[in-house]
Order: structure tokens, then C-alpha cells, then sequence
């Protein structure tokens, strides 16, 4: 599949908010956000009034950028959403933090999820006991997801879990860290949903025109 190859942190400064796609600099006062909290480009630093469509259009280009889709692959992910029984906006995040690279990355296993689709890759990971190496693969509550015994002395995973002790990890998720064993105790619900925080409303009403 394909996915974005450029600079990563223009993206977060072009949609004006912290995407947190670069992992531990994220937290730093390198942060580009922190530094040049303006739009990229030459024209980044100009007033523009923006429409209703482009308030709209930010807001489904943050969710995208943050999960590293392809509009393709996210259109896909709206439709089911569409197709499921509740609120739209909010199957989507649901669908979307229930990937299994999203819940590597929030089990601290990755400092991103750039780093976690590509761990995933690798196929570092079983679920439920089976190798797994698709980082789409949408977990459910009650899965096990486990760090192979032969990348358990991958220092840059055990800094990230290291990290991830430190700062603790979502509720819908349980990490033991002694065995590299994460369990999913349930599926993300909205108000636990917190960082960055997303008004996917508004993606509801661009793709409904
Ligand atoms: Fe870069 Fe992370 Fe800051 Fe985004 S939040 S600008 S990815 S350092």
C-alpha cells in the first residue's frame, strides 16, 4: 500500500496542531508545531479566511495524516463506518484505533505509528498466538497481542515500552511488560479517544455531499 514518503512534521504544521508522528521529538520543545507554528510554504504566514468545506477538509486530512492513510484506504475505512449501527463520525475512530499497528503504538511497543505499521511489517508481533504481519488487521476485545521471542532484546522496542511505562498507557488496553504481552480489554469509546483531539462531525458532513 501505498503511503506518504515526504516531511513529516509539515504535515502537523500544516493542519495547525500536534500530530504526533515522529515518536518521542513530539514531546521535546523540538517539536516543529513549537517552533514554526505557522503553515508551511511561502504563503504559510498570510491570513486566509477558510470556508466551511475547508474547515471540513482540515479536519479529515488531520485524521488521515494521523493514522498514515491514503485517501483511498480512508474513504474505505468511512464507508464501514457507515455501514455499522451508532454514530458515523465515531465508528470511524473506533475502526481506525482498532488496527493493529494503532494499538501497537498504543500499547507502547512504537513511539508512532509509523514506527508500529513498520514493526508490524516486519512481523515482530503475534496475535492471539499466530503471526501476524498486515498492519490493517483489525483487532477485537480479548486479543492478545504479543512481542516475539526473538525481538525481545530490540532495544529500540525496549525504549519505546520503557517510555511507555513512564507516561502509561490508554484504558482500553492492558500491558504487561515483563512478558511483552498487550491485551485489548475492549474497543476505544469516544470520550477515552484524547489526544489529538478531532471533530470528526465534520468529516461526516464533507463526505456526505
Ligand atoms: Fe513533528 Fe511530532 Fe511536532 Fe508533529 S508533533 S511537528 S511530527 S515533532
Amino acid at each position: 500500500m501505498a503511503r506518504y514518503t515526504g516531511p513529516v512534521c509539515r504535515q502537523c504544521r500544516r493542519e495547525n496542531m500536534k500530530l504526533f508522528l515522529k515518536g518521542d521529538r513530539c514531546y521535546t520543545d523540538k517539536c516543529a508545531v513549537e517552533r514554526r507554528n505557522y503553515a508551511p510554504g511561502q504563503h504559510g504566514q498570510r491570513r486566509t479566511k477558510v470556508s466551511d468545506y475547508g474547515t471540513q477538509l482540515r479536519e479529515k486530512q488531520r485524521v488521515k495524516r494521523t493514522y498514515g492513510l491514503q485517501e483511498k484506504q480512508f474513504r474505505s475505512y468511512f464507508k464501514k463506518a457507515d455501514r455499522m449501527k451508532g454514530v458515523t463520525g465515531e465508528n470511524l475512530l473506533v475502526l481506525l484505533e482498532s488496527r493493529l499497528d494503532s494499538m501497537i503504538y498504543r500499547l507502547g511497543f512504537a513511539t508512532s505509528r509509523n514506527e508500529a505499521r513498520i514493526l508490524v511489517r516486519h512481523a515482530h508481533f503475534l496475535v492471539n498466538g499466530r503471526k501476524v504481519n498486515i498492519p490493517s488487521f483489525l483487532v477485537r476485545p480479548g486479543d492478545i497481542i504479543e512481542l516475539r521471542e526473538k525481538s525481545r532484546k530490540v532495544e529500540r522496542i525496549n525504549e519505546a515500552l520503557d517510555g511507555v511505562m513512564r507516561r502509561g498507557v490508554p484504558s482500553w488496553v492492558e500491558l504487561d511488560r515483563q512478558t511483552f504481552k498487550g491485551t485489548v480489554k475492549t474497543l476505544p469509546v469516544r470520550d477515552e479517544m484524547t489526544t489529538p483531539v478531532f471533530n470528526e462531525r465534520l468529516i461526516v458532513e464533507l463526505y456526505s455531499k
